[in-house]
């Protein structure tokens, strides 16, 4: 459903445009306001995907309703068309100015106003059609394709943001590492592409353990990072339990219907006496997981406390 405002102090005026538009068939719904206040209320109640407004109106005029508009991040990108007088340079130039993409000036040939509101259309549209592309591309670029987790690159930039928040709230941050445990035969054994599988399905198992605010990213081959906010290292401890057991307790498809599958993991928590910074966070983490593997695997250790 498309729809054009039309604000116009002048009844006459707005019916010229609105029955111009409707001609051509341009939009599905046209509204029409008196001045610039109930146009701005129209278009909070219900957005408008052009706006053609007056300049001259009683109550709020044209460059105020503007105003308003742009001090609106939610009808940024509304293209708004002026209608001005038709010497009336400095109005043309004020509007543009302040946020109008085009004007009009009246009497207007309809055929004009029809091409310009077009152009202005086409351009929304080609707009629109970027800031997808810019989604989508930003997406592709912090997520890690196999397994649909966040990647390396974006889990760095997440876990700085986190850090910042933690030490200025007071508050704890846990760091899980988690890793396979002898992924490797899984490899030898199976294929890469029955590998593929273990990795996409251990890291569905993480997703379902994560709760709002955490963080999970594959962050290398067969090794997860979980960022868990405002939580300490016993809090921490659970949610890697937790999550090993989920994973122990897996079955897999067929060819894989036998096989069992285990992670390790490494949980450290900021603040603490051997914490304070993101690279001791991991380097704590790191240290655990290397015990926890040493330690027999299908395990979950901590960072040392000191005594
Ligand atoms: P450990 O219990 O000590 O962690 O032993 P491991 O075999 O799991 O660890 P190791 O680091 O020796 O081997 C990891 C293997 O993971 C080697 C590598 O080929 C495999 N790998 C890394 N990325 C991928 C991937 O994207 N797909 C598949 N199928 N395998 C991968
Ligand atoms: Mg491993
Ligand atoms: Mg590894």
């Amino acid at each position: 459903m498309s729809c054009v405002l039309v604000v116009d102090d002048s009844a006459t005026i707005r019916d010229k445009v609105v029955n111009t538009l409707k001609e051509v068939g341009l939009f599905d719904e046209y509204k029409e306001a008196r001045d610039g206040l109930e146009g701005f209320k129209t278009l909070i109640d219900s957005k408008a995907d052009l706006v053609i407004c007056d300049v001259d109106m009683p109550r709020m005029d044209g460059f105020k309703f503007l105003q308003l508009v742009e001090s609106r991040p939610d009808l940024l990108g509304i293209p708004i068309i002026m209608l001005t007088g038709k010497m009336d340079f400095s109005s043309k130039i004020r509007g543009l100015e302040q946020g109008a993409c085009d004007y009009l000036t009246k009497p207007f040939d309809a055929g004009e106003l029809v091409a310009r509101v077009k152009v202005q259309l086409k351009l929304k549209s080609l707009q629109d059609e970027l800031k997808k592309a810019n989604e989508l591309l930003k997406r592709l670029t912090n997520i890690d394709h196999l397994t649909n987790l966040f990647n390396r690159r974006y889990l760095t930039e997440v876990l700085e943001a986190e850090f910042v928040r933690a030490r200025r709230n007071k508050e704890c941050l846990s760091l899980i590492i988690a890793d396979i445990d002898f992924f490797k035969k899984v490899n030898d054994t199976f294929g890469h592409q029955n590998g593929d599988l273990v990795l996409s399905s251990v890291a569905a198992i993480i997703q379902r353990q994560l709760r709002a605010y955490d963080i999970a990213a594959r962050y290398g081959g067969e090794e997860f990072v979980l960022v868990v906010p405002g939580t300490n290292l016993q809090g921490g401890v659970m949610v890697a339990e937790r999550l090993r057991q989920a994973v122990l307790e897996n079955t897999f498809p067929t060819p894989l219907e036998h096989l069992t599958v285990t992670i390790s993991s490494g949980v450290a928590t900021f603040p603490s006496p051997l914490v304070d910074s993101i690279d001791s966070l991991f380097r704590q983490a790191d240290e655990a997981l290397y015990r926890a593997k040493e330690n027999g695997r299908n395990r979950v250790e901590t960072m040392t406390l000191p005594n």
